[in-house]
């Protein structure tokens, strides 16, 4: 585990990192920065281990004993600095400060891997800036970030900065059946999870929210209810609104699809088929494509400073206010036929 080869998506960044290695071009310091949840700190991780392995060859061997060591997270040499509490303290980069986590073991190299970096304290930050000025011959940071607007400019103009971006639901895919063993439900999670593996984990531990949003759709559906709907649970926090508008996005894509096509195994919800199939017979073409439509600006704006509230309640009004269903769920149950 963690080696540059095994890393997936990213290529360029891999590429780069195996030559800095393998032709002894290492920079100082490196600022790892992109989304949460697209690999960043595994990338951080197998860099780590390929600067201690001595193979030569650029990345991770895996079998010499620093490999081995680095791989049970027991490198002497290796430093895995994370908040403690709000903030990542001076007293935790105390080894860099007074200089003998640098100078006790040689000629070798030393390695900083500093998770959510944007939470140094002016102080640590400072200590690392000093440590660039004048750089120990091994030493190497490694910061990482899903912010970089929140690290010190002085910090960042020293660091060679590398932007990680989404990955393509394929790679998602590929990571999460090989980490979480999902089975069907792996590629939904990669379906809703906007190219970070690591969303696609979080969905993967709740299918529960997937199950309301079915349910709250054939309740909107079905009964046309008079005034604002509520989402039976309000979302804690943006990421939380935009799980759930991804839930209505795939919900309303395979909805789509049972209207265009009829194919069930093109479903992703697949073991929601019937209530799909209730779904696709209660609303016309034009008005699904109206509500996916919504539901991406939603949420687009969600990623933006929006009234939450409100961009959720205007993607609800149009599933409600846009049925066309006359009336109640009885006239659509599976096996109408009235869809295809
Ligand atoms: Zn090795």
């Amino acid at each position: 585990m963690y080696s540059l080869r095994d890393l997936e998506g990213h290529a360029k960044i891999r590429t780069n990192l195996v030559n800095a290695v393998r032709h002894n071009r290492v920079s100082h310091a490196y600022l790892f920065f992109g989304p949460p949840g697209v690999g960043k700190k595994t990338a951080g991780l197998a860099f780590a281990r390929a600067l201690l392995c001595p193979s030569g060859d650029g990345d991770a061997c895996g079998d010499c004993d620093d490999c081995v060591r680095s791989g049970r997270g027991a490198h002497p040499d290796l430093h895995v600095v994370r908040p403690d509490g709000a903030s990542i303290k001076i007293k935790q980069l105390r080894g860099v400060r007074d200089g003998t986590t640098l100078t006790s073991f040689g000629e070798g190299r030393q390695v900083f891997l500093v998770e959510q970096a944007e939470k140094m304290t002016v102080e640590a930050a400072n200590c690392i800036l000093k440590t660039l000025e004048e750089p120990p011959g091994g030493v190497v940071f490694i910061l990482v970030t899903d912010d970089p607007a929140g690290m010190p400019p002085t910090v960042l103009s020293r660091c060679q900065c590398l932007r990680f971006n989404v990955l393509t639901m394929d790679e998602v895919l590929r990571i999460i059946t090989r980490t979480s063993g999902a089975g069907d439900r792996a590629g939904l999670a990669a379906a809703l999870a906007g190219g970070s593996p690591g969303r696609a984990l979080a969905l993967l531990e709740g299918t529960g929210d997937r199950d309301r949003v079915v349910e709250l759709a054939l309740g909107l559906t079905g009964q046309r209810r008079p005034g604002v709907p509520a989402p039976p649970e309000e979302p804690a926090n943006r990421e939380e609104a935009q799980v759930f508008v991804r839930h209505i996005t795939v919900l309303f894509r395979d909805v789509m699809v049972r209207q265009q096509t009829g194919a069930e195994d093109l479903l992703i919800n697949i073991d929601r088929r019937e209530d799909i199939t209730a779904l696709a017979g209660a609303y016309d073409r034009r008005e699904v494509l109206d509500i996916l439509i919504t539901a991406e600006e939603t949420d687009r704006r969600l990623a933006g400073n929006v009234n939450q509230r409100l961009a959720l309640d205007s993607l609800l009004l149009k599933i409600a206010g846009k049925s066309s269903m006359k009336g109640g769920m009885a006239d659509v149950l599976p096996g109408s036929g009235s869809t295809v």
